[in-house]
């Protein structure tokens, strides 16, 4: 396809989610050029249907976490707005629900006309012409780029083997983020988004719904230490180099974990007999109708006409997000992440952000705070994360 060599973009961002959307408003409030390209019909499209998949009322992170410039933005909007019922902030971390945090975002993507900058495609090629980047994508013109931020986030869902396998057969299993709805009578995973499952399931007419998990659940306000957000742990994280950073990453929890306030709304949830707690999964078939399962070490077996699997997705590595996007420079890897400048800077102008920066942010990277972290550093970009 041709190109109109009279226009060069400064940032092509690959991906329209929290990440590459918090990257682009600081852009273009730095005067930036920038294109958004995601085959989503709106920005943050993943995100609405990924929160609502897991029935998501509130936010896990505190208000301070968001897409605008200072931290105090979405504090000032939920108590400016005229709508104190529907805009709330709570608890000592003054966590937004999901309609505060949605409809600010939208303020942020209206006041900095973000939403006309996506091009809804999907990249399928970035390489060097002229020493810029020439980006492909599958259904629009393709696009030049001084610079290249790759915002892909997490595109694989992660299942056990047998669950891939049956369902693939037709048995009642599907992952939380695919489409299908009810019954829901089993749900696999012991983070939050297995516990919202369950108890949105439960509150349905007659519902009784198994939990299945590997006790005991995990009791925490945050998924990652609070202090890993902090400047403090930034600024002393790139000192331990690549091995020590690996290190780290690997030592840390990955398994999921259940804020105290669900925890009680869950313990309330089994006490009436709503939720049963299983243990680990054992045996899974299927007889044509029915999926069954079975407790790890033991033989009998609960009929189930839907289970859900709320086993999140798995972290993708720069060989795979390379091969995704047909990115045809090679650029430095160490144990599976990028190797990224103080700028986010892959090499030759290639910006990463997302679960994909771990190792430049820490287990944060994944997050909102992440995305503040990672947009932060950005060239030219002035923003203050935390
Ligand atoms: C249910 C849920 C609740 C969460 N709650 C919180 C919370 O409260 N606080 C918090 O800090 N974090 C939370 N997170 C974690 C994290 O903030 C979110 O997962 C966030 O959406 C990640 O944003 P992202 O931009 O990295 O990825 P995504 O939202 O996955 O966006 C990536 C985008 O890239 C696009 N893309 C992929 N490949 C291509 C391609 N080749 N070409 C063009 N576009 C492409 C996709 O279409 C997608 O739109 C939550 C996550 C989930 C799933």
């Amino acid at each position: 396809m041709g190109i109109r060599r009279e226009h060069i973009d400064d940032w092509v961002i690959v991906g329209g989610g929290i990440h590459g959307t918090c990257a682009a408003r600081a852009l273009v409030a730095a005067g930036a050029e920038v294109a958004i390209i995601d085959p989503a019909p709106r920005l943050l499209d993943r995100w609405r249907s990924r929160a609502a998949a897991v029935s998501m009322r509130w936010l896990r992170s505190p208000a301070s976490h968001h897409l605008d410039r200072a931290p105090v933005s979405l504090h000032h909007f939920v108590h400016g707005e005229n709508d104190p019922g529907a805009l709330r902030l709570a608890g000592p971390f003054r966590r937004p629900n999901l309609e505060a945090f949605m409809r600010h975002s939208s303020r942020v993507i209206a006041d900095w006309g973000l939403e006309r900058r996506l091009v809804k495609s999907v990249v399928t090629s970035i390489r060097q012409e002229g020493g810029l980047h020439r980006v492909e994508c599958a259904s629009a013109e393709p696009r030049l780029a001084r610079r290249v931020l790759l915002a892909v986030g997490s595109n694989r869902l992660r299942r056990p083997g047998w669950a891939a396998t049956l369902a693939d057969r037709g048995a009642p299993i599907r992952h939380v983020f695919e489409a299908g709805g009810d019954p829901v009578e089993d749900v696999i995973g012991g983070g939050i988004s297995a516990v919202q499952v369950a108890l949105h399931a439960s509150t349905k007419d007659g519902a009784r719904v198994r939990l299945w998990h590997r006790a005991p659940l995990r009791v925490s306000e945050f998924d990652f230490a609070w202090s890993w957000a902090k400047h403090r742990f930034m600024g002393t994280w790139q000192d331990l180099g690549p091995r020590g950073r690996q290190d780290f990453l690997q030592r840390t929890p990955r398994r999921g974990s259940v804020p105290p306030g669900l925890e009680r709304r869950l313990s309330s949830a089994v006490s009436s007999g709503r939720i049963q707690l299983m243990g680990p999964v054992g045996r899974v078939g299927w007889d044509g109708g029915s999926a069954e399962l079975s407790l790890e070490g033991a033989g009998l077996r609960h009929p189930s006409a839907g289970v859900v699997l709320a086993t999140g997705v798995e972290q993708p590595s720069a060989p795979a997000v390379a091969r995704h996007v047909g990115l045809a420079t090679e650029l430095p890897t160490s144990a599976g992440f990028p190797l990224l400048g103080d700028d986010m800077d892959w090499g030759m102008g290639i910006h990463v952000t997302g679960p994909l920066a771990r190792l430049r942010l820490g287990p944060v990277a994944p997050t909102i705070v992440g995305a503040r972290w990672a947009t932060s550093k950005l060239p030219g970009v002035r923003l203050q994360p935390v």
